[in-house]
């Protein structure tokens, strides 16, 4: 998270199935495919499409709906619970409203119940948008340096991973990342966190944060520790610097997945290895526009990562702050790839074969796919 937002505020479609509801007007980038005609069945495809997500981070999940309610349980707090208000609250004015309101949801998250809240209706969300696997990046450094009891934290995510498989048909796993902005302290105590309280949905560990000043390096024994328990390493890198701290994830931190990687397409040699080392980028295209990694929609490097043979994964990393969803994403991403149903279904299966879900949730939710697929056409 370090975003300045594209500004709006307009009304704009939303993917979510019919029945479904999430009214809010949400700031989004120019230069989506929403509007343009003939995409309205290729919408409806991907809306349908079983999918999985595998970049989209926790607080930065928390949609103008799941901020008022947990608005509501905190009345003495700066953020409107009334929907009205709070929409206009939602409608980012510059980067520094932005982080006002980003910073206002931190504070909302006071207890374990706001954390099991917050989980579970994330995956409501989800579960609108038919993503049936996420691997959601959480920040226990946040939450328990705020007061929140370690315990009580791992039981409230677990409580609401097991409640959103049963009730929702969404399979969460977790990735605890370092915030990278608060340095080695936070290393350490997440990958204490991580390492001596291993919830059982935890797979992964990550670094999230500024890219600039924060080299991936000096990370290495918090990752070695990690790595050595079993977790996989999903660093972000080279979405704001260059190609260079994609090679420090990999050489250093052991990446098995990059988080963006953006700027692998400036360094031939980096997207050969990515490539044949079969290593997935997490490419999270409205994302990249907001932060300014890239300049437009119209230039975004998807297709190259793609064409140089590099297995490229659909996010959306902080979506109702970006004014995106997983759906919007996919459609964005037909879009600059120029893929008709078939291909899209292709896309949601890299994800799938990305993830660190086991064998048998893999080909089960890729049969899934084909059979959407199938459906689709007959
Ligand atoms: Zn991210």
């Amino acid at each position: 998270m370090s975003p300045p937002p594209r500004v709006s505020g307009h009304r704009r479609r939303v993917c979510a199935p019919p029945g479904s509801r999430l009214p809010w007007p949400r700031s989004r980038p120019s230069g989506g495919i929403l509007s343009s005609p003939g995409s309205g069945g290729l919408s409806a495809f991907i809306a349908g499409l079983p999918k999985a997500e595998l970049h989209v981070h926790h607080v930065g999940s928390a949609s103008p709906r799941i901020v008022a309610e947990l608005a509501a349980r905190h009345p003495n707090s700066a953020v409107p619970a009334d929907e009205d208000a709070l929409a206009e609250f939602f409608t980012f004015s510059d980067f520094a409203h932005f982080i006002e309101v980003y910073l206002s949801v931190v504070d909302l998250v006071r207890d374990a119940e706001d954390v099991r809240l917050l989980t579970y209706e994330v995956a409501r969300d989800m579960s609108r948008q038919n993503i049936r696997y996420a691997e959601l990046t959480v920040t226990p450094y946040s939450s328990t340096r705020r007061g929140i009891p370690e315990r009580a934290f791992m039981e409230a995510i677990e409580d609401a991973r097991r409640a959103a498989a049963a009730e929702l048909g969404v399979t969460l796993r977790w990735c605890f990342d370092i915030p990278g902005e608060a340095g080695l302290e936070a290393a350490e105590e997440t990958a204490r966190l991580a390492c001596e309280l291993r919830p059982e949905g935890l797979v992964s560990f990550g670094l999230g944060g500024p890219e600039v000043g924060v080299p991936r390096p000096q990370f290495k024994p918090y990752f070695d520790r990690a790595i050595a328990e079993g977790l996989h390493s999903v660093p972000h890198a080279g979405e704001t610097t260059g190609p260079r701290t994609v090679w420090d994830a990999l050489d250093s931190l052991r990446a098995e997945r990059i988080g963006h990687g953006t700027s692998s397409v400036r360094d031939p040699e980096l997207l050969a290895h990515l490539a044949e080392r079969r290593i997935p980028l997490e490419v999270c295209p409205t994302s990249n526009i907001a932060t300014r990694a890239v300049a437009s929609l119209d230039e975004h490097p998807i297709a190259e990562m793609v064409k140089a043979g590099v297995l490229v994964t659909v996010n959306s990393d902080d979506p109702p702050m970006f004014g995106t969803d997983l759906c919007t994403e996919y459609e964005i991403a037909a879009r600059l790839l120029g893929l008709d149903a078939a291909g899209v279904a292709e896309l949601a299966k890299n994800a799938v074969a990305a993830s660190f879900a086991p064998a048998q949730v893999k080909s089960s939710l890729s049969a899934e796919i084909d059979a959407y697929l199938a459906s689709w056409r007959g």
